[in-house]
């Protein structure tokens, strides 16, 4: 099958580097989310790390909010049911260009602690 996630069709098909993987891609929703510039927005991403499928990341200088989850649309297979009319945003993964391949993380925030901790470091808490 040609038209699924997990058999991304390559030069050679037997080197489908999409084969096996748990799709680890449709596991994680990656919001925008900017660096806190008043001491209000900083409350707001500690808020949001006291959940535990929430984690704050920084990618290339950007920041981003993932939010763990899985998608509707990905079958018991781990193969996308929807391929052929999938959202843009599906279409920006290929490999070797994620998570399975490469590690895009410069910083990731699993807790509000970890989140002070850095800023203070940085000597970047708003105040
Ligand atoms: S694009 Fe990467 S993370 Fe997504 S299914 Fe393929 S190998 Fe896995
Ligand atoms: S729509 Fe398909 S490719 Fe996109 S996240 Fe869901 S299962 Fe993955």
């Amino acid at each position: 099958m040609q038209d699924k996630l997990n058999t991304i069709p390559l030069e050679n098909p037997d080197d489908s580097r999409c084969r096996g993987c748990t799709a680890l891609c449709c596991h994680n929703l990656t919001l925008p989310a900017p660096p806190p510039a008043t001491p209000e927005a900083l409350q707001d991403l500690l808020w949001r790390l006291h959940f535990d499928t929430v984690r704050l990341c920084i990618i290339d200088g950007n920041w981003f909010m993932i939010v763990s989850g899985r998608c509707t649309f990905l079958g018991d297979d781990n193969m996308c049911t929807i391929y052929e009319t999938r959202p843009e945003q599906c279409r920006k993964y290929n490999p070797p260009f994620c998570e399975r391949y490469m590690n895009p993380y410069e910083v990731v925030f699993h807790s509000p602690q970890e989140l002070k901790d850095y800023l203070s470091a940085q000597g970047a808490l708003p105040a």
